[in-house]
């Protein structure tokens, strides 16, 4: 059994009974769609970095590792997608697998967005000694003040920074970390400032 390509629907002869189009045709129109939502996708994952640096969350590199499995994992399924329906195979189940993950850079985006932009509660100060400093570069740069945690159960805490901060603060300073609950709960960094 085939199904169409353009709207899933089996297909019995050369053309689609439920939506008119032969099989190049729904090949054609699958791959503009591919190529229109991974297009919004990527425009998402610039969403989503924008928001984590406007409102860096306190455990950005779990989320980071996160979205950066999504990514790849997504990227991926779409080239799986598009290399089966040129050889014109069952591809339905994966589409709507594909379909699924696209939004995710987005809500990620609008939850740490969100959280931080709609929070009214008040910033606790946290005084903490910067350990080490770890910066790497490349589209998207990070930088973080690795400095000893006051929760606990953790060790450290690596502190989101953007550059003005990281090139501000040495190895043994003494910095106030203001650090703010977040609307859903994710706690963020509002700003570091020297003790
Ligand atoms: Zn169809």
């Amino acid at each position: 059994m085939t199904r169409c390509l353009n709207c899933g629907a089996e297909r019995l002869s050369d053309t689609c009974d439920a939506c008119g189009l032969s099989s190049s045709a729904a090949e054609f129109s699958l791959r503009r769609s591919l190529l229109n939502r991974t297009a919004l996708f990527l425009v998402g994952a610039i969403a989503f970095i924008v928001a984590s640096g406007r409102y860096p969350a306190l455990e950005l590199d779990g989320i980071v590792i996160f979205i950066g499995v999504v990514f790849f994992l997504t990227l991926g399924l779409a080239i799986i997608v598009e290399r089966r329906a040129l050889r014109h195979q069952e591809v339905e189940s994966l589409k709507r697998i594909y379909y699924g993950l696209l939004p995710l850079p987005w809500l990620l985006a609008a939850l740490l967005y969100g959280n931080g932009a709609l929070d009214r509660s008040p910033a606790h100060v946290e005084k903490a000694r910067v350990i080490s400093r770890f910066s790497m570069t490349g589209p998207v740069p990070s930088r973080r003040l690795i400095v000893n945690s006051w929760r606990a159960g953790h060790r450290f805490e690596r502190i989101p920074v953007d550059r003005s901060d990281f090139d501000r603060f040495t190895t043994g300073d003494i910095v106030d970390i203001q650090v703010k609950d977040g609307l859903v709960s994710i706690p963020w960094v509002a700003t570091v400032s020297r003790d």
